[in-house]
């Protein structure tokens, strides 16, 4: 073995870990070998001041201050993060917009006749019976059905947006991760 391949036990051999044929063979290139030797010297050393240092055991409540200062973090966090007031801000509109559109809708609604049409409907059903396919047409031209549809599609936007802000995860993540860790 060369040099390169020796020094690259030497952590190993200094630490007592290499045993066998692989440290007779280390043991005999240092026999022969300064330079590899003063690298051993200088690894024994350090490891041997390693070992000097007393060990100090972590303190029993390390784990308790810990998750009191992760605690403190959460507390002080802010609740909403940015993404969550653009969604909540984007649900609000389209609540809003939703409620302008149930009125469009109510209003064209009474503009199509359609007070008159259930007028006719709960006076005279006779006459709508005896003509059930203008009565379909006449409910159709009555029903504001794009303005429905618009609507419709505000409300389900809305409720959508408004499920995205319940669903980020505020802090609610982290209190089950401290309560894990705790117990
Ligand atoms: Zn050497």
């Amino acid at each position: 073995m060369n040099c390169e391949e020796i020094q690259a036990q030497l952590d190993t051999y200094v630490e007592g870990e290499l045993t066998g044929p692989e440290r007779a063979v280390v043991t005999a290139h240092l026999a022969t070998c300064a330079a590899c030797r003063r690298r051993a010297d200088t690894l024994e050393q350090m490891a041997g001041l390693l070992h000097q240092l007393p060990r100090e055991p972590a303190p029993e409540d390390l784990s308790t201050r810990i998750l009191a200062a992760v605690e403190a973090k959460r507390r002080t966090a802010p609740v909403w993060s940015s993404r969550r007031v653009i969604i909540a801000a984007g649900s609000l509109v389209a609540g809003l917009l939703a409620v302008w559109l149930a009125f469009e809708t109510a209003l064209a609604a009474l503009e199509g006749g359609v007070m008159e049409f259930v007028a006719l409907l709960t006076s005279r059903p006779e006459t709508l019976m005896a003509y059930p396919q203008e009565a379909l047409y006449a409910l159709m031209e009555a029903v504001p059905a794009t303005e429905l549809v618009f609507m419709l599609g505000m409300v389900l936007i809305a409720l959508v947006l408004l499920n995205q802000v319940l669903a980020i995860p505020g802090n609610g993540r982290l209190q089950g991760w401290t309560r894990n860790g705790a117990g």
